[in-house]
């Protein structure tokens, strides 16, 4: 079995390959010019995920869409509901930029925090 992948960890953007015999074997990944490449394809191939930036309404009269996003990277299984969740939001000012606003999303320890102030 072989998969290709684009690394996303750096803007070099390396080709990889990912290759394993069966589903018990490792991967083995080739293409990339540093680990970092090896550990994004594993991840990619096991337990994907990403950083997710979004807006949340607001009652401010200058920012009415306040610029969120989390904390690290979620399981994209995760991604669709959260961005559900906050769409449907709309959250009071004053907030600080790293204030939390969802705690612990689906028990992964990844929180939603903002991204800016807003005080009006
Ligand atoms: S493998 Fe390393 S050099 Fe290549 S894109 Fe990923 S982080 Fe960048």
């Amino acid at each position: 079995m072989e998969k290709k992948l684009i690394c996303i960890s750096c803007p070099i953007g390396c080709h990889l390959t990912a290759v394993r015999e069966n589903d018990s074997e490792p991967w083995e990944i080739s293409g990339n010019r540093c680990p970092r490449g090896e550990l994004y394809a594993k991840s990619e191939l096991t337990d994907p995920r990403r950083v997710v930036t979004a807006t949340v309404r607001s009652n401010s009269t200058i920012m009415p869409r306040l610029p969120v996003r989390t904390s690290g990277p979620l399981p994209k299984r995760h991604i669709d509901a959260l961005l559900n969740q906050l769409y449907a939001m709309e959250v009071e000012i004053p907030v600080k930029r790293g204030e939390i606003l969802l705690a612990n999303v689906e028990n992964t320890g990844i929180d939603v925090i903002f991204s800016s102030d807003c005080n009006n």
